[in-house]
């Protein structure tokens, strides 16, 4: 059988693949919440040269903290001593919280628009003016 000859999958398919891959029933992209497989890829926190712990992101939230870690140091040595395994960990980790606290404070100042323009049902808010009634 030549490769031509096979089945393509279906949906169905190439999203169970898709899962399978992630190794999650349920993915989120851990910075803006996408939950679709096919734009969902495993990030090396640490980079893949430096360390195998993964966390799930979107392609685009991928791809900036990839970038991010194009400011890392260059390596100490030809080999990776469990010190420099940390501290580029520690690295993924500092970035990937800089982007998280930059979606908390978009996510926030959204909460606040959305209540300023919203009546509370729970009482009055603030107003677009600012002021309270
Ligand atoms: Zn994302």
């Amino acid at each position: 059988m030549n490769k031509s000859d096979k089945p393509k999958p279906d949906r169905e398919a190439r999203r169970q693949a898709l899962l399978e891959r992630l190794g999650v029933d349920f993915p989120r992209c851990l910075l803006c919440g996408e939950d679709d497989p096919r734009v969902l890829e495993r990030h090396h926190l640490a980079g893949r040269t430096y360390g195998m712990e993964t966390v799930i992101m979107c392609a685009n939230d991928h791809r900036k903290l990839s970038d991010d870690q194009k400011d890392h140091p260059d390596a100490l040595a030809a080999e990776l001593s469990p010190i420099e395994k940390a501290a580029r960990f520690l690295l993924g980790l500092a970035d990937f919280f800089c982007d998280l606290a930059e979606t908390l404070r978009e996510y926030a100042n959204g909460l606040l628009l959305a209540a300023m323009n919203c009546p509370a049902p729970w009482g009055s808010g603030p107003t677009l003016e600012g002021a309270t009634s």
